[in-house]
């Protein structure tokens, strides 16, 4: 791999990976949000929404042609070959767009928020993982708290996520969010600092 550093940004529900993705857009590192990129390739009239109906049946519009996640989620939930499926469709134009957006970036390096990327065994696509961890308990405080979800829906969602364990595993660099917002300004200003060091080795690469 070539050009910009590609960091990967992922943890758990409510581990502070938005918070901290902001926190490095604020000293002025890009940040690609897959999430985002998820939503806007099967918006109507985009290949991938009519990819999935011709999968999965057009049950799966809503009355206003966009995609009913619902009823698409209920499919997947306990159904691993849809689940499958729907993930060969999706993946490729999701990584193909993040390669998109990254071949746009006039910076030395940048962050790409995956939620899932531990689960979905795309960790080679980057050059370093930077892993967001919490204890169990805090993550079902924070996550809880601000989605006004019960403790159990969140417990639920942790359970069908990677292990803290299985990412650290994965992870480059961790930044442990059990800390004050102080000192997690102080862990990231020195992360940036890491990552500006290391883009430049990496260019010369
Ligand atoms: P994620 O994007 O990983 O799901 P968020 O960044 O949304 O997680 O963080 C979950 C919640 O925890 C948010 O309400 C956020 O404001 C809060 N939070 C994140 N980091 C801290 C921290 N170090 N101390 C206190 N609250 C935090």
């Amino acid at each position: 791999m070539s050009g910009v550093l590609r960091i990967a940004l992922t943890g758990g529900i409510g581990s502070g990976k938005s918070t901290v993705a902001s926190k490095f857009q604020t000293l002025g590192v890009p940040v690609i949000d897959s999430d985002v990129i998820a939503r806007s390739i099967v918006k109507p009239g985009e290949p991938a929404l009519k990819a999935i109906v011709s999968a999965f049946g057009k049950d799966l519009l809503t009355d206003e042609g966009t995609l009913d996640r619902r009823r698409l989620r209920n499919i997947i939930f306990n159904d691993l070959s849809a689940k499958t499926r729907l993930e060969n469709i999706l993946h490729p134009l999701i990584y193909k767009e993040i390669d998109e957006q990254v071949s746009r970036i006039h910076y030395p390096y940048c962050l790409i928020v995956i939620p899932l990327l531990v689960e979905t065994e795309r960790t080679n696509h980057f050059d370093r993982i930077l892993v967001v961890d919490i204890p169990e308990e805090i993550q079902l405080k924070r996550a809880s708290n601000r989605d006004n979800d019960s403790l159990k829906l969140i417990e639920g969602i942790i359970k069908s996520q990677a292990s803290r364990e299985q990412r650290l595993k994965r992870a480059d660099d961790i930044i442990d969010n059990n800390l004050e917002i102080e000192d997690l300004n102080k862990t990231i200003q020195t992360l940036h600092n890491k990552y500006l060091k290391l883009a430049e080795e990496h260019k010369t690469l």
